[in-house]
């Protein structure tokens, strides 16, 4: 503005003056100020479609039909498109869509399209003839290709997308008043990988009431790559937490036969288990029923957990790592210990004589370690254990619950077990040395897949 104030002073001052000069310098002047004008409106030109590029985004479920010059029709899936809705848009009578929708499931797998995900290519040789090929991005790693050669037979090929598997590394501490879930998420650590790392440690840990701040957990996991860029996570190779009773420690094994599981340091099965009878050996002397006639209540009451005999004094041993949340009497169970021992599960021991030294409310306990001794106090006609396994808050049939299993590895997986435990720890180590270096490891499943297929 002060510009352009300056610029009609001096025209009126120059207006003042008298001549030849005058007539000249304002030609001179008019000349200058339209190229000014000139510049300025192209700027402000820029500007808007500057603006119009980065803010201008097309409208959500919008159907993003695109026609390059080489007659490709793009169709993104959206939401509450079918394969019949897409195809009967693109001009396919219903007879073809049956056709092709057969033959897409029988020779290409073709199960369910993805909307935001999955894509349609409809190709045509030039702008006016019929479609001859269609190509569908269906799953991340599944391309169809679709020849259009006679309506009857159509040409369905199920091309895989190839897959580089990358191992990436992530460690992270639990941060003063988070949870394991946010400080994972702060690590880095995908949502999808931190709720495989709650599976793994479930019988470790509880994610609730064992976690403290400053804690070091680390994770190692795939990442799947297509032509350099991320598709989506694999499995998780190895996982460390510093637990409060100690540091907890799983590395993924694939055995020769080709399955798959997570064992510790040593090559123990990781996925700890309950034991359905906690005293080895012990005769069940009622089972568990939704109703049956108290023996001492003398009408009929549901039995939620297993009687086993054992006589007065016998040492009852946790079924299951854990820790005691209650440690009291009441006159149904008499003098009994709940263990928690991870977000699902939990056991009651009932009708004990007197509890072991060292375990109260808070106490973390091993599998197997002594938490009371037998006896009858409670409701009981005599000496015997009263069990109870409460799976998310509902009691459960000790003998019938469907439990992880416990998966030791015989000498000689041990061996080949710890051949991989130190390639996952050098890769750890080196990772965590340069965490940009781009890791690939060999595929155990494959490796393992090929050499069964080949003793076929
Ligand atoms: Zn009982």
């Amino acid at each position: 503005m002060k510009k352009a104030k300056d610029i009609l002073k001096k025209i009126k001052s120059l207006l003042i003056q008298s001549g030849k000069k005058i007539k000249n310098t304002l030609i001179h002047i008019n000349v200058h100020v339209l190229s000014r004008i000139v510049l300025w409106i192209a700027a402000v030109m820029v500007i808007i479609a500057l603006c119009v590029v980065c803010f201008y985004k097309p409208a959500r479920n919008a159907v993003l039909v695109a026609v390059s010059p080489e007659h490709h029709t793009i169709v993104d899936v959206k939401s509450g498109d079918t394969l019949s809705k897409i195809l009967s848009a693109q001009g396919f009578s219903i007879r073809d869509i049956n056709t092709l929708s057969a033959n897409l499931k029988k020779d290409a797998d073709f199960v369910t399209l993805r909307a935001g995900r999955d894509k349609f290519d409809f190709i045509r040789p030039s702008e006016h003839e019929p479609i001859s090929k269609i190509i569908i991005e269906n799953g991340p790693w599944n391309r169809i290709e679709i020849d259009c050669g006679t309506p009857d037979t159509w040409q369905c090929q199920k091309i895989e997308i190839e897959r580089d598997t990358r191992v990436a590394y992530k460690q992270g501490e639990i941060a003063k008043g988070s949870s394991f879930y946010l400080s994972a998420l702060d690590a880095g650590i995908p949502e999808g990988i931190i709720l495989d790392v709650y599976d793994l440690l479930a019988f470790e840990m509880d994610f609730e009431r064992d976690i403290r701040a400053g804690q070091k957990f680390y994770v190692l996991y795939e990442e799947n790559f297509a032509s350099d860029k991320k598709v989506d996570n694999g499995r998780v190779l190895a996982v460390s937490f510093d637990a409060l009773r100690g540091n907890v420690k799983m590395y993924r094994y694939v055995k020769p036969n080709g399955h798959a599981g997570y064992y510790d340091e040593h090559g123990n099965g990781a996925i700890k288990s309950l034991k359905r009878t906690p005293i080895n050996n012990a005769k069940i002397t009622s089972k568990f029923s939704g109703g049956r006639k108290h023996p001492v209540l003398g009408f009929t009451r549901a039995h939620k957990g297993v009687d086993f005999r054992a006589p007065t004094g016998t040492p009852i041993p946790a079924a299951g790592a854990g820790r005691v949340i209650a440690r009291s009497f009441n006159r149904g169970h008499g003098n009994f210990v709940k263990i928690r021992h991870n977000g699902t599960y939990e056991t009651l021991y009932a009708h004990m004589s007197k509890f072991a030294k060292g375990v109260n409310v808070g106490t973390t306990v091993r599998q197997g370690q002594i938490i009371g001794y037998s006896g009858s106090t409670g409701l009981s006609t005599g000496p015997h254990l009263h069990y109870e396994i409460i799976k998310n808050g509902v009691h459960v049939n000790p003998m019938t619950v469907k439990l992880p299993a416990i998966d030791n590895l015989d000498a000689a997986n041990k061996k080949m077990f710890m051949e991989r435990k130190a390639q996952l720890d050098a890769t750890i180590n080196s990772l965590h040395a340069n965490p940009k270096q781009i890791v690939r490891l060999t595929d155990e499943e494959k490796t393992q897949n090929q050499t069964q297929k080949e003793k076929k």
